[in-house]
């Protein structure tokens, strides 16, 4: 018999925010996989294996996901959505390389809302206009491509998401990714920094390009980069609001 994978998004960490599919879908799992702190937000059910395993190790956990499903029903869940620097790509690489089997699996994925769009909604519309998304961990790529790229999307008038800005093995990455962005855009560009973005321990920092302090950030935070353009909209008895307009210069 050939299984079933969800692949299965949480979204930034409050329950409401998770799709009624994709809790069906984990709801309907005979054992769950995933990274220990994201399996502990799915609600317990009598009977359903659960696998943790480390955050590092995601080809492992895929393929240990896959043999499962060759048999059964079987779901992973990834933090925000599966597609965006998470689970997903994982399984559809050790698919590639697997057994030819694991090409009989029938694989689902529910999509989940982001952090760079839960941190947006929270603070206006910062990516009302066109943007991008690059994760500033160089774990899987190299450090000069990430500069290339901070480099290219500030010189497109891209607004920015930047993920995994900052961890303890990677300290200074976030200060020289600030400093390429600030020789290609104004100063005054802003720059939102949100942690735990959508959960009780959320803190939201509005500021610009030239104030922006690495220290704002850890492993939970999510970095939006506005563009020239980007505006902050101050209001008396409220936070402000940040956006960028639809329309972009010709
Ligand atoms: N698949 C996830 C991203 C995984 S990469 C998603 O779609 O959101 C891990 C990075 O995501 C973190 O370093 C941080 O930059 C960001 N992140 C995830 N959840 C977040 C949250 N609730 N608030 C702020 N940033 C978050």
């Amino acid at each position: 018999m050939s299984g079933r994978l969800d692949i299965v998004g949480l979204g930034p960490g409050r329950e409401g925010l998770v799709t009624p599919e994709a809790s069906a879908a984990l709801e309907a799992a005979g054992a769950v996989y995933g990274y220990g702190p994201y399996l502990d937000r799915v609600p317990l059910r009598s009977g359903q294996a659960r696998h943790a395993s480390d955050n590092r190790v995601e080809l492992d956990r895929a393929r240990a996901a896959l043999e499962a499903a060759e048999t059964g029903r079987v779901a992973m869940v990834s933090g925000g959505d599966p597609g965006v620097f998470a689970m997903a790509a994982a399984v559809c690489e050790a698919v590639e390389q697997g057994p030819a089997a694991w090409r009989g699996i029938e694989i689902v994925v529910h999509p989940g809302i982001t952090a760079m769009l839960a941190l947006a909604a929270r603070v206006g519309a910062p990516l009302g206009h066109d943007f991008c998304a690059i994760s500033l961990s160089d774990n899987l790529k190299p450090w000069p491509l990430v500069e290339r790229r901070l480099a290219a999307a500030a010189q497109a008038g891209f607004a920015m998401a930047l993920y995994n800005p900052i961890s303890r093995a990677r300290p200074w990455q976030l200060g020289a990714g600030l400093d390429i962005l600030r020789a290609h855009l104004p100063g005054e560009t802003p720059v939102v920094f949100g942690r735990a973005v959508m959960r009780e321990e959320e803190e939201i920092r509005i500021t610009t390009l030239a104030a922006a302090d690495p220290a704002s950030a850890d492993m939970s935070t999510c970095i939006l980069v506005g563009t020239a353009e980007t505006r902050v909209i101050a209001r008396p008895a409220l936070p402000p609001l940040v956006y960028t307009p639809r329309r972009a210069p010709a």
